[in-house]
């Protein structure tokens, strides 16, 4: 069976029903087990397994030997190149083809060092590949909307220890990306992020990092503790255009908020997401990075209501970060 997105008429929002993705390992790990501890002589992920994973789509090499690879997904959620048509069957039950790409990027070939702990080269070739897939799948016909991933931890969704990322392209905008593209066409002081960064720059207590591409910040509205949100200096909506230094910022900025997070707070579970305008889409975003550690449980309250409880307040979160930051530099 393949695929198949659903539509929630409660919320609008498309769910993806997986036949496949059960049968992968660890696909449903209790609370008490550890995620998969793979040995590096098993991991699928390590030099010498390159067989385990169907044939890379980007290699990047020094010397014979691989740094960076992209494969496909073996248990992929989204596949396929046929359009996004609805089908309504009756007024209730509303099914399109689950379109689309999902790839694997395997962050370096070594099994237990995260992004925090890449070399400064290291994490830029790692965005190097992000831009050169997104940028791929923009030929595609059927792809409206990409987005770059890594899970880390066990809380945080990964399945497999060998720090790695995905992308994930799909067919329709998700309701999240559509969600900001609506703040962002309600802001009416030009762009809400920018007015977000000069604001914030202002008054400084939620800067964590800044250089002469990227400001990192515990924003304002931060729903989880040491949120942290990472804005692109210069104005742009589309990540695969940002310029190389603009990367290499990202990369790095992203490489130090880790770092911080795990001297302070240990090494904790988190997502990292990269959010990027929908490839058809002119003038109403502005692509910027979430990291959002795994530190809480959304309990009934956040999932009925949508309304969060930070218990530790940003200016708070910036606060203790700072001084890991300035011994990290
Ligand atoms: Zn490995
Ligand atoms: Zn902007
Ligand atoms: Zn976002």
């Amino acid at each position: 069976m393949t695929n198949e997105l659903r539509l929630d008429p409660l919320t609008g929002r498309w769910v993806v029903v997986a036949y496949q993705r059960s049968t992968r390992p660890s696909a449903f790990l209790d609370r008490d087990t550890e995620i998969q501890k793979d040995s590096p002589r098993e991991c699928p992920f390590c030099p010498g397994h390159e067989e385990d994973t169907p044939p890379a789509l980007e290699t990047y090499s020094e010397q014979g030997h691989w740094l960076l690879r992209v494969v496909p997904n073996k248990y992929p959620a989204f596949k396929g190149d046929e359009p996004m048509v609805a089908i309504t069957k009756g007024p209730i039950f509303t099914t399109a083809p689950a379109s689309g790409i999902h790839e694997v990027i395997v962050l370096s070939p070594s099994h237990n060092l995260g992004w925090s702990e890449l070399s400064h080269e290291q994490v830029r070739l790692v965005m190097k590949g992000i831009k050169a897939r997104i940028e791929a799948h923009s030929d595609s016909q059927v792809i409206r909307y990409s987005q770059a991933i890594v899970n880390s931890g066990r809380e945080a969704g990964a399945s497999l220890e060998h720090p790695h990322g995905q992308l994930l392209a799909t067919s329709f905008v998700p309701r999240e990306i559509t969600d900001e593209l609506a703040a962002f066409s309600r802001f009416l002081g030009g762009c809400v992020l920018c007015s977000t960064m000069d604001a914030e720059l202002a008054i400084a207590d939620r800067v964590v990092l800044e250089d002469n591409d990227t400001v990192t910040i515990s924003p304002f509205w931060a729903s989880q503790p040491y949120e942290l949100l990472l804005i692109p200096k210069n104005h742009q909506e589309h990540l695969h255009k940002a310029t190389e230094d603009e990367l290499d910022s990202i990369a790095v900025s992203i490489k130090l908020a880790l770092g911080s997070l795990r001297a302070h707070l240990g090494d904790i579970a988190y997502n990292l997401v990269f959010h990027s305008a929908p490839y058809r889409e002119h003038g109403r975003f502005h692509w910027h990075v979430h990291i959002m550690p795994k530190l809480t449980t959304r309990a009934g309250f956040e999932l009925g209501t949508g309304v969060m409880i930070n218990v530790v307040p940003p200016e708070k979160a910036a606060s203790e970060l700072r001084p890991f930051l300035a011994r990290l530099h």
